[in-house]
């Protein structure tokens, strides 16, 4: 989609931080993040939300997280995985993302 921000990422037009790569999704460093690792996993084909999102995307994305997990150091002690949805859910990017977040105790509930 030609102006969503997570499309632009995607495509390169706007920068970003990337922390890993396929020919599905990118995970990129989050620009504000809520814990010391904060990432999001984004599908390179433009989704809307969750409730748009294939099966086949989100199986694939439970299925990268242990290998990208290891690979941001915090699998061992633990994180948490987070998709927000609709305005009270507060998702601002109508891409959708995976929030992961970890490299510190989290607080309960998230609010
Ligand atoms: P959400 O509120 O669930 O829609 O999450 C959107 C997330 O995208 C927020 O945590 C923002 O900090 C993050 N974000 C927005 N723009 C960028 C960007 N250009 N690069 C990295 N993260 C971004
Ligand atoms: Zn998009």
């Amino acid at each position: 989609m030609s102006d969503c921000v997570f499309c632009k990422i995607v495509s390169g037009e706007i920068p970003s931080n990337k922390v890993y790569e396929d020919d599905k999704i990118i995970v990129i460093n989050d620009l504000n993040p809520g814990a010391p690792v904060h990432v999001l996993i984004i599908p390179k084909e433009h989704t809307e939300s969750i409730l748009t999102a294939s099966a086949d995307i989100l199986v694939y994305i439970q299925s990268k997280l242990d290998e990208i997990t290891t690979k941001l150091g915090i699998k061992e002690k633990g994180f948490r995985v987070v998709i927000n949805y609709g305005k009270d859910g507060g998702q601002t990017v109508p891409h959708l993302h995976v929030h992961i977040l970890g490299g510190k105790v989290l607080g309960w509930p998230p609010c």
